[in-house]
C-alpha cells in the first residue's frame, strides 16, 4: 500500500484531496512518471503503461525550502518544483515512481542531481540546436534510452505497436487542444487567456484521459456558441495580447489577470502555456522513434541555438490571431530566453511593427505595483 506523508494533517483541504487522489490511483496499482518540459516524449510514457504528470512549480510557497540547497540567484520555476520535492508538499512528486528531466538549460539540469537524491531521475540530454547533422542521432539515442529506462523501471516491453497506438492517441489530443486555443483566433475574443491557462492546468488533476479530453472539448463548444451568439460581427476596442517567453503558470496572476483586468484580452500564448508543442503532429507514418524524435527536435526553444522556428512561429501568431501587442515573460535568470529578448523584440517591432514590452519577473509579489505600471502605460500606447 502507498503511504501517504506524515504531515498530511498539517496540510490544507484542497492539498490533502491531491494526496488521496493520487493515492487512490497508485493504489490501483498506476505508475506515475513525474516530467517538467515540453521536450518530454509523452508517448513513450504512455506505451510503458505509465501516467506522465506535470511537475513544474508554479507557486512561490516552496521557494525557501528549495534556497536551503539551491542559490537565491537562480528561476523562479527550478526552485518552486525543488521545493515541492523537498518539502513533501506536491502529491504528484511524492507518488511518482520516477521523474523525467531534460537538459533545457543550466539550472534546471544541475537541480536534478538534486532531486535523483530523493527520487530516480532520468535525464534526457537535449541536442543544443536543431540543424547540426548529427543533432537528429543523438536525441534519437536520448529517445531510445528513456524506452530502455521506462521497460527496466516498470518491467514491460515498449512495443512499436503500443507506440504506434500511443502517437495516434496524442496526435487526436493535440488536435482536440489545438481547437481549443485556435478559438483566440476569433474576433472578437470568446476566450480568456487566463481561462485557458487555468484550464490547461486543470487537466494536470485529470488522470483519465477521456475525460481530459471531454473537459476541453466540452470548453471548446461553450465558447464557440457564444461567440455565435453574442459576439460575432461586433467589434472590441480591447487590445489583441500574445504572450511569449518562459512559461507563465506562476505568474499567472501578476501578469495574465493584469492585462485582461486592465482591458485587453490575451489571445495567444507562443511560450510552454499554449499550442507551441500541439502545432506539429508525430509522423504516423514513419518509425515510430524516429517520428518521436523528429517532433521533439523541432520544438522551439530558447535553449536551442539558433532558434530561428520561434521566430517564424511568432510571426505567424502574430498574424493568425490579429495581434495588437506582445508581451514577452522572462523569469528571473531565465538567461536563454533573456539574450533572446533582444532578438525578439527587433523581430516583432520593426518586421511585424508591433509594439512589445519584456517583463522579467519571479513569482514573489514584491514587484506587483510596478508591473501593473508597466502593463498600463503599455496597453495605453497601443
Ligand atoms: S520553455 Fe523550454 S525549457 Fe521550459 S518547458 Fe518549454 S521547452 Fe521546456
Ligand atoms: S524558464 Fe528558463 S531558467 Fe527557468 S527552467 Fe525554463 S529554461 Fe530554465
Amino acid at each position: 500500500m502507498n503511504k501517504l506523508p506524515d504531515k498530511l494533517d498539517d496540510y490544507n483541504e484542497a492539498r490533502k484531496q491531491g494526496f488521496l487522489k493520487v493515492k487512490a490511483l497508485k493504489d490501483k496499482g498506476v505508475n506515475v512518471v513525474g516530467v517538467f518540459c515540453t521536450y518530454t516524449p509523452f508517448e513513450l510514457i504512455y506505451a510503458a503503461g505509465a501516467v506522465p504528470i506535470g511537475l513544474c512549480g508554479m507557486s512561490e510557497e516552496t521557494i525557501p525550502d528549495a534556497e536551503a540547497h539551491l542559490p537565491k540567484n537562480l528561476c523562479p520555476l527550478i526552485k518552486s518544483s525543488y521545493g515541492f520535492a523537498v518539502s513533501e508538499k506536491c502529491p504528484f512528486f511524492y507518488f511518482s515512481d520516477m521523474i523525467v528531466g531534460e537538459t533545457t538549460c543550466d539550472g534546471k539540469k544541475k537541480m536534478y542531481e538534486l532531486l535523483n537524491k530523493i527520487k530516480h531521475t532520468h535525464v534526457m540530454h537535449l541536442p543544443q540546436g536543431q540543424k547540426k547533422e548529427h543533432a537528429f542521432d543523438y536525441w534519437k539515442n536520448e529517445m531510445l534510452e528513456l524506452k530502455k529506462a521506462l521497460e527496466q523501471k516498470f518491467g514491460v516491453e515498449i512495443t512499436d505497436e503500443k507506440l504506434r497506438e500511443a502517437i495516434k492517441e496524442r496526435n487526436k489530443e493535440r488536435k482536440i487542444l489545438l481547437d481549443y486555443f485556435e478559438l483566440g483566433k476569433l474576433i472578437p475574443s470568446p476566450i480568456s487567456g487566463y481561462d485557458v491557462n487555468t484550464v490547461i492546468d486543470s487537466l494536470g488533476f485529470q488522470f483519465d484521459r477521456a475525460t481530459q479530453r471531454e473537459t476541453v472539448l466540452a470548453k471548446t463548444k461553450e465558447l464557440r456558441e457564444k461567440y455565435e451568439r453574442e459576439l460575432k460581427g461586433k467589434t472590441s476596442d480591447r487590445p489583441r495580447i500574445l504572450i511569449t517567453g518562459c512559461p507563465t503558470g506562476g505568474v499567472r496572476e501578476k501578469i495574465i489577470k493584469t492585462i485582461e483586468d486592465l482591458g485587453a484580452d490575451v489571445v495567444a500564448f507562443e511560450n510552454c502555456c499554449g499550442p507551441k508543442e500541439k502545432v506539429e503532429l508525430v509522423d504516423e507514418t514513419i518509425d515510430p522513434i524516429d517520428a518521436l524524435t523528429k517532433k521533439y527536435l523541432n520544438i522551439n526553444c530558447s535553449v536551442m541555438t539558433p532558434n530561428p522556428g520561434r521566430f517564424k512561429s511568432l510571426g505567424e501568431m502574430i498574424d493568425e490571431y490579429s495581434v495588437d501587442g506582445v508581451v514577452e515573460v522572462v523569469l528571473q535568470a531565465c538567461h536563454t530566453f533573456n539574450v533572446e529578448s533582444y532578438n525578439i523584440k527587433d523581430f516583432v517591432t520593426k518586421e511585424k511593427g508591433k509594439p512589445y514590452i519584456l517583463i522579467e519577473t519571479d513569482y514573489s509579489k514584491s514587484d506587483t505595483g510596478q508591473v501593473n505600471t508597466r502593463l498600463n502605460a503599455f496597453l495605453e500606447m497601443i
